[in-house]
């Protein structure tokens, strides 16, 4: 078509989740007809948020800053750390205003199909934070998956010894489905809904 510059940003461009080939075509020819206003400004955010962007030492969470924004939060509830699957779910329940505690992102779940197994995941911060952390509750904000419940039931084996309060999110999150698709009410609803684990 126009040179190979082209084609490495369209093929980059449809690697991005929710772009195929014929989006990524639209993005990139949308970008290269307005270059000052947009591609220069999209390729400086790019290149800052990759420098200094990085996953908070204490949550998991990604921040320009360690700790994160909400670790850092002196009105945040430190004892109530809410369990996510991923940053992503952490962002659902931020715009949903329905968590006041703190975060621990597991960075995936306990997988039999794709071999993940305990030591891949933040599980051992976890177990630390509540242990040395004056925690009352741990809330698993995980999705209704298989492997969601498998880690749920997994956590709260591990979290036993501790004495900590241990609460699942209850109806509302769909069977098979994850927290970062719900509407905002539907959250609310699930952790509002929360039982002992
Ligand atoms: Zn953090």
């Amino acid at each position: 078509m126009g040179g190979p510059e082209i084609d490495r940003l369209i093929g980059l461009l449809a690697k991005l989740p929710g772009l195929g080939p014929r989006s990524a075509r639209r993005a990139a020819l949308k970008m290269l007809q307005q270059p000052e206003m947009r591609m220069l400004p999209l390729a400086t955010a790019l290149a800052e948020a990759a420098r200094a962007v990085r996953p908070c030492a204490e949550c998991g969470n990604l921040d320009s800053q360690d700790p994160c924004t909400i670790c850092a939060d002196p009105h945040r509830d430190r004892s109530v750390i809410c369990v996510v699957e991923g940053v992503g779910d952490l962002w659902a329940l931020e715009r949903a205003l329905v968590h006041r505690g703190i975060y621990h992102v597991l960075g995936g779940t306990l997988s039999a199909l794709s071999g993940l197994g305990p030591e891949d995941l933040n599980l051992s911060g976890l177990i630390s934070r509540v242990v040395t952390g004056n925690v009352t509750e741990v809330i698993l904000a995980l999705g209704a998956t298989v492997d969601g419940a498998t880690t749920a039931h997994f956590l709260t084996d591990q979290l036993r010894p501790t004495g900590v309060a241990v609460t699942r999110v209850g109806q509302g999150v769909p069977i098979g489905g994850a927290l970062d698709v719900l509407d905002d009410g539907t959250l609310a609803a699930a952790l509002r809904g929360r039982r002992s684990a």
